[in-house]
Formats: structure tokens, C-alpha cells, sequence
């Protein structure tokens, strides 16, 4: 964000957690701590705990964790800058003025969503039409319902170096290219499409908003699945496949799980496991597990049933090492070979 850690350490350090959680949750005193029945799943026995020193919530049912700023934007729903304003009020503190490049880079970042659903329309628009003959095959071949299609927001880009471009000119090509949807091969040549004979499917951040594309080829060549570039909008270290549906379906189900691919994702929503999701083509970062540790002390692992499966396994295991303990674990399935 654009606020310094100094200021919102202040913030913090000005704010009692346990009068400000006690606004809306009864605690009970716990030694050094307060206890109460966690606001964020269901229990009878108290395992929400509030620690002032410390300035952060804890609950060991399901690992909710976070610190005044975090207890309003996730149990009251509060926007980021209006938590910290209403905190800076009652503590009685200015909020400083925005710096004004981290503003402009927000600015820029926001008309970027804009491209992002306009480019998404578009190629839906595509798997339509005549051209879309062999993406719509491909979907029928793997069984892909005409709900899921929608749902996952299926669409084809043709197999030319201009179209996007031309259909989204008003834009401007320098936000394409930002956006990743067009390559700027040189400054002295013509940017063009990305995406060329692919079927396309949108990546959505955290809440629900298209921030790439993941697009896959139709007949033989390579790669097979090609995803956008990191733009400001999409660091794949940072981003996993179906968060947003597979958030709330895994506190229905009370466990995620983590498939290899993208596609995998999609058939087990169509099969009712929505509480699926996926790595961008790369091995699983810390910052993924983190994100899946706020959905589950202990994601299930689920890869191919084959050498390459079980050695990105292992490996995501040793990547998990450091951080597992009697809270945050990993869990495996082994797939039959082939499978
Ligand atoms: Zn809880």
C-alpha cells in the first residue's frame, strides 16, 4: 500500500486489539491473553485467541491471524484505507497524503482491470463465432459442460497476429502491452497479439477479478499451456488458480485442494469439488502456501501420477518444512500411475 511501515507500526502500536475486538466479540481473560469462540468458523469451545503484546489474533482451529488492521477488513469487511482511517482517528493520528507515484501506480493498475474484462468479452465473443469451431471441439472432447464453460469464462483466440489489437484499440497499445495482452517485440516495431490459436480462460485474483490469462494450444506444438506475462496486475508467485470460488467452497468442505494444472482445477469443480486450486506452472512459492494456509491447517496435495508428479510433491514438502509445526501441515494423495 502506500502507507510506511513506520506509520503503521504506530498505528499499531497505538491500538489495543482486545478493547477493539471486544467492540463486537465477548472475550474472556486467559492468563496474559483473551479467549473467546472464533468469529471465523464454527465452534462451541473457545480457540480464538487475542494477544495485546503482540498486537495479533490467533485462532488454532483455522489459523485466522492478523492484527487490528486485518481483524477490520476481514471480520467487519472494511476496505484497507478505511480500517487504517478509522483506526488513525480513535488513536488520534493523521493519515499521511498518498505518495504520489505509489498513487499513480494504483491509478495505472485499475484501468489495467478494465482491459483485462474487455479482452476477456472478447475472446468469449471468439468461442462463439465460426472460428471457435476447434476450441468448442476441444471442450466437448474433455466433457466441459456449457456451465463450467461459463463459470471458468472459456474463449478462443484466433490465430492472427492483429486481431485483439484491432479489436481493442481504443485502449491504446501501450496498455495492451502492459496489460500482456500484445508483445513489443522492438520499440521500432508493431506490438502484436499474445494469444494465437489458443483456448483461453482467465486467471482471477482473490476476488473474482481477471488479472491474466492462462490460454492453451489447440493442435501440436509448444508450450502447451501458456500463461500472461507478470504485469502489475499478476505475479504468479503471489496468484493461485481459482482462489476466489475455491475460498469459500473450502470452508464448506473445511479442506483445500492443490492440483498441477489448470484444467485439473476445472474438472473437479464440474465434478463438485470446488474447493480446488492450482500453481501458475511453477513449483508451489511460500507465498502460495501462505495463502493456502489461511484456508486450511493442512492443504491436500494432489499431483500427476507420474515421476514429474511426485517430485514437484516432494519438493513442495521440503518448501513447506520450515514453516510446518503443530499448526500448518501439508497432506498428500498419491495418484495410481497414469492417473
Ligand atoms: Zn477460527
Amino acid at each position: 500500500m502506500t502507507l510506511s511501515p513506520a506509520f503503521l507500526d504506530e498505528l499499531r502500536a497505538r491500538t489495543q486489539l482486545s478493547t477493539l475486538i471486544a467492540r463486537s466479540l465477548k472475550l474472556q481473560r486467559a492468563g496474559r491473553e483473551f479467549k473467546a469462540c472464533c468469529p471465523f468458523h464454527n465452534e462451541k469451545t473457545p480457540t480464538f485467541y487475542v494477544n495485546d503484546e503482540k498486537g495479533f489474533y490467533h485462532c488454532f482451529g483455522c489459523q485466522a491471524h492478523g492484527d487490528a488492521i486485518r481483524w477490520l477488513t476481514d471480520a467487519k469487511g472494511l476496505a484497507f484505507m478505511d480500517a487504517v482511517k478509522e483506526l488513525a482517528d480513535a488513536a488520534g493520528m493523521e493519515v499521511p497524503a498518498p505518495d504520489p507515484r505509489a498513487q499513480a501506480k494504483a491509478e495505472r493498475a485499475a484501468g489495467l482491470y478494465e482491459v483485462m474484462e474487455a479482452a476477456a468479452r472478447w475472446f468469449s465473443e471468439q468461442l462463439e463465432g465460426i472460428e471457435g469451431a476447434a476450441a468448442r471441439d476441444y471442450l466437448d472432447g474433455r466433457g466441459i459442460s456449457e456451465a463450467t464453460r461459463r463459470r471458468f469464462g472459456f474463449g478462443f483466440a484466433p490465430d492472427a497476429r492483429g486481431r485483439l489489437k484491432t479489436a481493442l484499440k481504443s485502449f491504446g497499445n501501450e496498455k495492451l502491452v502492459e496489460a500482456g495482452l500484445l508483445i513489443a517485440p522492438d520499440e521500432d516495431k508493431e506490438p502484436y497479439d499474445r494469444f494465437r490459436g489458443r483456448l483461453t480462460f482467465p486467471i482471477r485474483d482473490a476476488r473474482g477479478r481477471c488479472i491474466a490469462f492462462s490460454a492453451r494450444i489447440l493442435g501440436p506444438g509448444e508450450p502447451k499451456y501458456l500463461n500472461s506475462p507478470d504485469t502489475p496486475l499478476f505475479d504468479k508467485g503471489r496468484t493461485l488458480f481459482n482462489l476466489d470460488l475455491a475460498a469459500p467452497a473450502s470452508r464448506a468442505a473445511q479442506r483445500v485442494i492443490v492440483v498441477e494444472g489448470q484444467m485439473d482445477v476445472i474438472a473437479l469443480d464440474q465434478a463438485g469439488l470446488g474447493e480446488a486450486v492450482a500453481p501458475l506452472g511453477t513449483a508451489l512459492t511460500e507465498a502460495q502456501l501462505g495463502l493456502l494456509w489461511r484456508l486450511s491447517p493442512s492443504p491436500l496435495l494432489c499431483f500427476d501420477g507420474d515421476a514429474a508428479g511426485q517430485k514437484a510433491a516432494i519438493r513442495a514438502a521440503l518448501g513447506a518444512l520450515p514453516h510446518v509445526g503443530p499448526g500448518p501441515s501439508l497432506s498428500f494423495v498419491t495418484l495410481p500411475p497414469g492417473k
